[in-house]
């Protein structure tokens, strides 16, 4: 059998194989996707409707197929059509064996139109981390290898560490870096109230003892600040100082670590506590059902970034986005249909906006959208790049698949010259949109030149 074949090459590449895994290699590959399916239609479809959220798919008929084809060139996810595949035990042993080349188990994602306990038990032993029954809805899908692959996490967990030794903060720094943590270091406590507001970061560790005052009472100014209440705190120190200075920390949720500390028990502690640090401020500054900003921090940002388009002397564009017909939409199809429209267009356009453009959900089935460093064309162009894109994905609901649109107007500065302004243009130019039509992107600035010629 190929497998077997496959298995003995590596294990003569292997110094010291652990018993049966097979390594794959660490070539890097992106959001590649590899699918095990017989029904060629079904590859088909998935092929298409990945691509359009930025997954390209392989695909293979058997498992023997399968192996050959990670060994060829790794995948960042795998799905397996559980019935097609004959469920054998082959297959089983399989997926629990491949590893990445850091010896991590590969995300596999299990088709099945079973849904009886025994067969997702058996799919969760084999190694399945996620379950779906057809018929396959794209966003779902979509969601699902997201999470599996940590699409959705842009960024490294960021650690302010605030300590005035120079010798102690290198070591950290060192343990943390190697973790994988961005971490900003601080040796006044004073310093720390400034880099807080530009790093914004997802964990504080901080000595007990700094130079001007104690680290309890720094935490204390810290928290004096709405802005910095939800961000973990853990205290760095000997046990006696944790003793003296208990009743000033551990107020907020904070924590404590006396030493000494093994490198790879901090990384994780921290770790911990930065995720849910991040997990809580994303909580309080984006909507529930899309992850984006909320109307009140999109309207915040809007004016941080005017002021900063400003000072440089650079264009800014804002666009205000509404779904077409939405009503009508909510009234045929449901409106849980609705609300993963309104999902799966968040997700696009995190997909294609750039790192340094800001999403807001602005109202129920609105969006605005600030592009720094972009003129009113540059951001039609892209809106109107997304908006073709969003017309040819599939939605699914029970009624059948149906086709969603939306309408766009964008202003930008320094034609248009503050928030409110540039709100209302763009405001506008979607109004004229909707007005011709729909499904289309209208530009302020070429509509009023328009109308005065
Ligand atoms: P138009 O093309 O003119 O925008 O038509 P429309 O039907 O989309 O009109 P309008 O924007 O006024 O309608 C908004 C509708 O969107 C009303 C409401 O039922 C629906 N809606 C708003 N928020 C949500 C939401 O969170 N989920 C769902 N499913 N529907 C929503
Ligand atoms: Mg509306
Ligand atoms: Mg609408």
């Amino acid at each position: 059998m190929q497998v077997e074949k496959d298995l003995t090459a590596l294990r003569d590449r292997m110094d010291d194989p652990p018993a049966g895994v097979i390594l794959l290699s660490d070539e890097d590959v992106h959001n590649e996707i590899l699918l095990l399916e017989q029904s060629q239609a079904l590859v088909n479809q998935l092929s298409r409707e990945l691509g359009l959220f930025g997954y390209s798919l392989r695909s293979v008929t058997d498992s023997d197929g399968l192996i050959a084809a990670l060994l060829d060139r790794p995948a960042n996810a795998v799905i397996v059509d559980l019935d097609a595949a004959g469920s054998a035990e082959a297959l089983e042993q399989l997926l629990i064996r491949v590893r990445d080349s850091s010896g991590r188990m590969l995300p596999v994602l299990g088709i099945s139109h079973s849904n009886d306990f025994h067969t997702r038990l058996k799919a969760v032993r084999t190694g399945v981390a996620s379950y779906l029954r057809p018929p396959i809805d794209p966003h779902d899908l979509v969601m699902e290898l997201d999470l599996l692959t940590h699409r959705g996490v842009p960024d490294r967990l960021r650690v302010l560490l605030v300590e005035s030794s120079s010798t102690r903060a290198a070591e950290y720094r060192t343990v943390l870096e190697g973790g994988g943590l961005a971490v900003t270091v601080v040796r006044q406590p004073e310093q720390a109230m400034v880099v807080l507001q530009e790093f914004s970061p997802d964990v504080i560790l901080m000595a007990m003892y700094l130079d001007e005052c104690t680290g309890a009472e720094l935490a204390r100014v810290i928290r004096q600040f709405p802005a910095h209440t939800t961000i973990p705190i853990v205290f760095l120190g000997p046990q006696t100082a944790m003793d003296r200075q208990l009743d000033a920390i551990g107020v907020g949720g904070d924590d404590f670590l006396s030493g000494p500390i093994h490198g790879s028990y901090l990384v994780r502690f921290v770790t911990i506590r930065a995720e849910r640090g991040r997990k809580l401020r994303s909580l309080i500054l984006t909507d529930n059902l899309t992850g984006l900003l909320n109307h009140s921090r999109i309207k915040e940002q809007l004016g941080k970034e005017l002021a900063r388009a400003e000072r440089r002397g650079t264009p800014l564009a804002f666009a205000m986005v509404d779904l077409d017909y939405f009503k009508a939409v909510n009234d045929t199809y449901g409106h849980q249909a609705g609300d993963r429209v309104i999902k799966t267009m968040a997700r696009l356009f995190k997909q294609r906006l750039r790192r340094s453009d800001y999403i807001g959900r602005y109202g129920g089935e609105e969006f605005a959208v600030i592009m720094p460093d972009s003129t009113a064309e540059d951001a039609k162009r892209t809106m109107d790049e997304i908006r073709n894109t969003f017309g040819r994905i599939g939605q699914v609901a029970w009624k059948g698949t149906f086709r969603a649109s939306f309408s766009a107007g964008v202003a930008a500065f320094p034609e248009v010259g503050n928030p409110t302004e540039l709100t209302r243009c763009a405001d506008q130019a979607l109004y004229d949109a909707k007005r011709n039509g729909r499904d289309r992107v209208v530009n302020y600035q070429a509509m009023v030149s328009n109308l005065s010629l």
